[in-house]
C-alpha cells in the first residue's frame, strides 16, 4: 500500500471520528525514517470504490476481529430494503437475533415493527418494515446482552459506517444511547439528544429511545416521545 493511500485511509478514519484506530494506524507512518520505504500495512477497506452490501458482508466474513465472535451463533448483518430512505440502527443482537441471524426479531423487534408500521399508518404513509433497513452497531451478540464495549463498537463500527454510506438513506434513526454514541460521538444520553435533528456526515439523524427501554412498563412518557420522534422522521423522509 502506498504512503498516499495509507494517508488517505487515515484521514478517512479521522473524518469518521474513529480516533483510536487513527492513532493505531498512524503509528507506522509516524515512526518511519524520512526516506524509508512505506511499511506494508494492511488496513481494512473503508470506502472501497463500488462498495456494496454484499461486499461488506464478504469482508465481515466469519469475523473474529473482536471477542464477541466467541459467543455468537450467527452474525446479524442487517436486513431490509438496500435502497431504503430510512435506516434504523440498534445496539446489537439479542438471543433471538443471534439464533436467527436477523435484526430486531425478538420482543423489542416486534415493538419496533409496531412503531414503524403503526405510526406510518396513523400518519397516512404507506410503509412496511421491509421498506426500511435495520441494522446494529455490533453484529455479534454481546454476552448476557451487555452493552458493547468501546473497542467492539470501534471495530464493528467500520462495517456499520460502510453500510450507511452504501445505502445513503435520506435519514437515520439511532435507537438508544449506544447507536447515538457510535454515530454522533459525545456523552449525551437519549433524553438530551432525542427529538431534534443531528447529522451523521451529510445524513440527517434523529435519536430516539431503544424499543427494549420502551418495553419497561413505567416508560409511558418515553413511549409517547418515541412515537413523536418517529412521526417526525417519517414525515421528513416520506412527505
Ligand atoms: N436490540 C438491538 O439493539 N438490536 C437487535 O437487533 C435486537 C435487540
Amino acid at each position: 500500500m502506498s504512503t498516499d493511500e495509507l494517508r488517505r485511509r487515515i484521514e478517512y478514519f479521522k473524518d469518521l471520528g474513529v480516533k483510536d484506530l487513527y492513532k493505531r494506524e498512524a503509528a507506522p507512518v509516524a515512526a518511519a525514517a524520512p526516506n524509508a520505504p512505506a511499511p506494508e500495512v494492511v488496513l481494512p477497506s473503508l470506502a472501497p470504490s463500488g462498495d456494496s452490501l454484499i461486499q461488506i458482508g464478504e469482508d465481515i466474513g466469519e469475523c473474529r476481529r473482536c471477542r464477541l465472535h466467541q459467543g455468537r451463533n450467527k452474525i446479524v448483518f442487517g436486513a431490509g430494503n438496500p435502497e431504503a430512505k430510512l435506516v434504523f440502527v440498534g445496539e446489537g443482537p439479542g438471543a433471538d437475533e443471534d439464533a436467527q441471524g436477523l435484526p430486531f426479531v425478538g420482543r423489542a423487534g416486534q415493538l419496533l415493527t409496531q412503531m414503524i408500521e403503526g405510526t406510518a399508518k396513523k400518519e397516512g404513509i404507506p410503509l412496511q418494515r421491509d421498506d426500511v433497513y435495520i441494522c446494529n452497531v455490533v453484529k455479534c451478540r454481546p454476552p448476557d446482552n451487555r452493552t458493547p464495549e468501546a473497542d467492539e463498537m470501534e471495530i464493528c463500527g467500520q462495517f456499520l459506517f460502510r453500510q450507511l454510506q452504501v445505502i445513503h438513506p435520506k435519514a437515520i434513526c439511532a435507537l438508544g444511547s449506544t447507536a447515538a454514541k457510535a454515530l454522533l460521538g459525545g456523552r449525551d444520553g437519549v433524553t438530551k439528544l432525542r427529538g431534534k435533528w443531528h447529522k451523521w456526515h451529510d445524513i440527517p439523524l434523529i435519536v430516539t429511545y431503544h424499543p427494549s427501554y420502551l418495553l419497561r412498563a413505567y416508560n409511558v412518557e418515553a413511549k409517547r416521545e418515541a412515537w413523536e420522534d418517529l412521526k417526525k422522521a417519517l414525515h421528513f423522509v416520506y412527505d
